[in-house]
């Protein structure tokens, strides 16, 4: 049975980026999750010779009305489904109120979770995201989606988790 690892985060953070890091050039849809692909979507990933399932996830919204509410439900059942969750924050803005309500739906799930602190696309913002400590995730990954940086980090602590 292949591992599964859950991105979620609020809207915006760069999970989507993230996955297409994790992933390499390929983007290979191993499945679409009938009637809500771009909520919930599965790829097939490897790294160390280890292959896992990595599932993107829309933006997660606490309170959430109408389609907002179905795509955070949809991050909840990645959540529910997955061996690890990757919760992606933007390491830029530092923690927000529903960064915080993030984790307490991530409590409730039990799962080992890590904290990505992502957008840190230079040395010089990762004193920055000794913020993110008080999530209380423990310590957070900096990582540039965008550029690369400290994914090879994330994803070994990934398959440490697995
Ligand atoms: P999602 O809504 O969480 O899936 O976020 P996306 O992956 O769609 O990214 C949202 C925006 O953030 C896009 O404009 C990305 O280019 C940008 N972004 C993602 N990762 C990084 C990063 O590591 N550094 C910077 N500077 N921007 C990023
Ligand atoms: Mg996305």
């Amino acid at each position: 049975l292949v591992p599964v690892v859950a991105v979620v985060g609020r809207p915006n953070v760069g999970k989507s980026t993230l996955v297409n890091r994790i992933i390499g050039r390929r983007q290979a849809v191993v499945e679409d999750i009938p009637g809500v692909t771009r909520d919930r979507v599965a790829y097939d990933a490897q790294w160390s010779g280890r292959r896992f399932t990595v599932v993107d996830t829309g933006g997660w919204e606490p309170d959430a009305k109408d389609r907002a509410a179905r795509i955070a439900a949809q991050a909840e059942i990645a959540v529910a489904t997955a061996d690890v969750v990757v919760f992606v924050v933007d390491g830029v803005v530092g923690p927000t109120d529903v960064d915080e309500a993030a984790v307490r739906m991530l409590r409730r799930g039990g799962k080992p979770v890590l904290l990505v602190a992502n957008k840190i696309d230079s040395s010089r913002q990762e004193p920055e995201v000794a913020a993110l400590w008080s999530l209380g995730l423990g310590e957070p990954y900096p990582v540039s989606a965008l550029h690369g940086r400290g994914s090879g980090d994330l994803l070994d602590a990934v398959l440490a988790a697995l």
